[in-house]
C-alpha cells in the first residue's frame, strides 16, 4: 500500500508510469525507498544532490528489480521495450550516479 507523502515526491515527481487511484501498486523502486528512507530525508536528498535532473547511472539496479511485482510482465524497462524505468529506480539511479561520479 503507497503512502501519499512518498507517492507524492516518488511517483508524481518522477514517474511516468504512475496512475492516480492504484494505490495497491508498489514498484520494487517504491518499495526500497520507504523501507530506507524517511519521506522527509528523501525530500532533503532530492533537494540536496539535484535529483530532478537527467543523469541516470549506466549500470542497471538490479537489487530493485529483482524485488519488484511488475518485473515478471508489467515493465517495459525491465523487459527492454523502454529506456525509461520507474520512479523509485531514477531517483535511486541518480543518487548513486551522484555519490559514485
Ligand atoms: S524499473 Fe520496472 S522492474 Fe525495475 S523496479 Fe521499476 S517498475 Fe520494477
Amino acid at each position: 500500500m503507497k503512502d501519499s507523502s512518498y507517492t507524492f515526491l516518488i511517483c508524481e515527481k518522477f514517474c511516468d508510469y504512475y496512475k492516480p487511484g492504484r494505490e495497491e501498486d508498489v514498484c520494487g523502486g517504491y518499495f526500497f525507498i520507504k523501507n530506507f528512507l524517511t519521506h522527509r530525508e528523501l525530500d532533503s536528498l532530492i533537494k540536496v544532490f539535484s535529483l530532478n535532473e537527467e543523469k541516470m547511472l549506466e549500470e542497471k539496479l538490479n537489487f530493485l528489480c529483482n524485488q519488484c511485482d511488475f518485473r515478471a510482465d508489467g515493465c517495459d524497462f525491465y523487459a527492454g521495450k523502454s529506456s525509461t524505468p520507474c520512479g523509485g529506480y531514477i531517483i535511486l539511479s541518480r543518487l548513486y550516479c551522484q555519490i559514485y561520479s
